[in-house]
């Protein structure tokens, strides 16, 4: 039995809300290079959900990705702040919700690192870099670790 987690949440603006629930074992970090272009992120963490454990609160902007093997993955965000809320097959029956967007983000820790050959080379020593509590001037701090 796998431990389910309920999740809530919404884009930067709050127009798209987001609510649902997710399979521990569903969480996933893609490092692939269309997941860095996209977000503008180094990587993007999904929380894998089927069409029936997920809703989507308002409409979203949509953007439909054709891979050179002609497969296609709707990319949804918010038409009004940019945030990006989902991936999905064009049926949408299966969603892979962006984790930043949702409250328990923290909880969401990926279980696989997919298109690791792609990633960033820096990340495995993010622990050893400089660590501040908010802007550039703050306060030094431990890493972040998981509680
Ligand atoms: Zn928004
Ligand atoms: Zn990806």
């Amino acid at each position: 039995m796998t431990n389910e987690i309920k999740v809530d949440g919404a884009c930067y603006c709050g127009k798209v809300t987001i609510d649902g629930s997710v399979s521990a074992d569903k969480v996933m970090a893609c490092h692939c290079t269309d997941c860095q272009k996209f977000s503008g992120a180094p990587f993007r963490a999904v929380a894998v959900m089927s069409a029936d454990n997920v809703t989507i609160g308002a409409p979203v902007q949509e953007y439909l990705k054709v891979a050179d093997s002609g497969n296609e993955r709707v990319q949804g965000f918010c038409g009004n702040c940019g945030s990006q809320i989902f991936a999905a097959d064009p049926q949408k029956t299966l969603f892979m919700v962006r984790t930043g967007c949702l409250s328990q983000h923290d909880q969401l820790v990926p279980v696989k690192h997919i298109f690791g050959k792609s990633a960033a080379a820096w990340l495995g020593s993010i622990d050893h870099q400089q660590w501040v509590t908010d802007g550039p001037a703050s306060a030094e701090m431990e890493p972040a670790t998981q509680k």
